[in-house]
């Protein structure tokens, strides 16, 4: 019996939230799921989007799987997904990318690994608001320390890459490339113009790299290994990379393993892991039942991997690419046409791979 922490989270997350459930009990292993709620809907309850006990529960239990969670725009709370990274320090973001058969894409083989550095570098949030006193003050100072000319009306974001940052996620990289059978990681930056903290990166990834003799080492500009996944992404296996270049580099391997509907996610540390697709909330689609809940069917088989319960991950993996080889009871984003009218439901794709699971996929 596993307790893991359940966010449904908002917009389509509650529907393909009970959809991974359903088909994870399928399995035949016992979950009991402590299920919490996050987001605006809570505000008024706990006059925060993101209340201590949903923290403690994560703690407490060291897995969740979670489904998306609405951001306002420019106004409101920071995002509870990064509160919730930062609170528990879940420092790898792991967003596997695998081509399954049947789904249309240009490309015949993708299996990419992406581990992105999910603590640090812009996204830590160390940002100076154009005209605010603070701001100008940080341009009087980076003026006088650096001596290069940065304009009064600027705002400015820091962008801070620590060695022991660093040296965690290419380790935890190399840990999982190991752990995996796979055989070589790529290390992604623009060290050739940000030297003091790409350059840091690398320098760090190179070191850490002579630990795994038994697997391959390579760096990559993240300019040249954008074009070149887009031509050869065959030629690639793990890539580690800080935060920034890991968001979109894992949006553009979504993008070749047929979209954001496939792609699951995992937030890690070394005290807990919270599981979720990498898609959002896709607000305008919640409640209609049309949503893929592939990326997270997929996330709860990376959590069953992390359990140790490799038998249940594989045959759940099996299922999910037979009814996906098959395309019958796909959703729309899976069809040949978005408007193909015999397109299933959010709900009667997850029937279909628990009826593949029962029947041993
Ligand atoms: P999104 O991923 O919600 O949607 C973008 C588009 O991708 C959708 O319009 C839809 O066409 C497609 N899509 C997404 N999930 C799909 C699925 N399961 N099946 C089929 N198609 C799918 O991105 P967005 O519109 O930029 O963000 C919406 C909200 O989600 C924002 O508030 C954002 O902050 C939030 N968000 C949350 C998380 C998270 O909780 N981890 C991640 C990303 C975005």
């Amino acid at each position: 019996m596993y307790r893991i922490t359940l966010i449904p989270g908002d917009g389509i997350g509650p529907e393909v939230v009970d959809a991974a459930r359903r088909v994870l009990e399928a399995t035949g292993i016992k979950f009991e799921w402590d299920v919490q709620e996050v987001g605006e809907a809570v505000i008024p309850k706990y006059g925060t989007p993101i209340p201590d006990h949903v923290i403690d529960s994560i703690r407490r239990n060291k897995v969740a799987l979670k489904g998306p969670i609405t951001t306002p725009v420019g106004y409101g709370f920071r995002s509870v997904n990064v509160a919730i990274r930062k609170a528990l320090d879940l420092y790898a973001n792991l967003r596997p990318a695998k081509l399954y058969p049947g789904v249309r894409s240009r490309y015949d083989h993708v299996d990419i690994v992406v581990v992105r550095e999910n603590t640090e570098d812009l996204y830590a949030g160390v940002e100076f608001e154009q005209g605010t006193e603070e701001c100008k003050k940080v341009i009087r100072v980076i003026r006088e320390l650096s001596g290069q000319p940065v304009r009064d009306d600027s705002g400015i974001s820091i962008k801070a890459i620590s060695v022991t940052g660093s040296r965690r996620i290419v380790k935890w990289a190399f840990e999982y490339a190991r752990r995996n059978g796979r055989k070589k990681v790529t290390a992604v930056h623009k060290a050739n113009i940000m030297k003091f903290t790409d350059g840091l990166f690398l320098r760090v990834a190179r070191e850490v790299a002579q630990e795994y003799p038994d697997i391959q080492f390579e760096d990559r500009i993240v300019d040249n290994l954008s074009m070149q996944l887009v031509q050869r992404p065959e030629e690639y296996d793990v890539l580690v990379l800080p935060n920034l270049y890991g968001d979109i580099i894992s949006d553009l391997c979504a993008g070749l393993i047929g979209g954001l509907g496939i792609a699951p996610g995992a937030n890690i540390g070394d005290e807990a892991a919270v599981f979720e697709p990498v898609h959002g909330s896709a607000p305008k689609y919640a409640g209609l039942n049309k949503s893929n809940p592939t990326a997270t069917i997929l996330s709860g088989v990376l959590m069953l991997r992390h359990l140790g319960e490799t038998a249940a991950a594989d045959l759940v993996e099996r299922a999910v690419a037979e009814v996906i080889r098959e395309g019958k009871y796909v959703t729309y984003d899976l069809k040949p046409t978005r408007d193909d009218p015999t397109a299933v439901g959010t709900r009667e794709m997850a029937d279909a791979i628990i009826r593949a699971i029962q029947e041993g996929a």
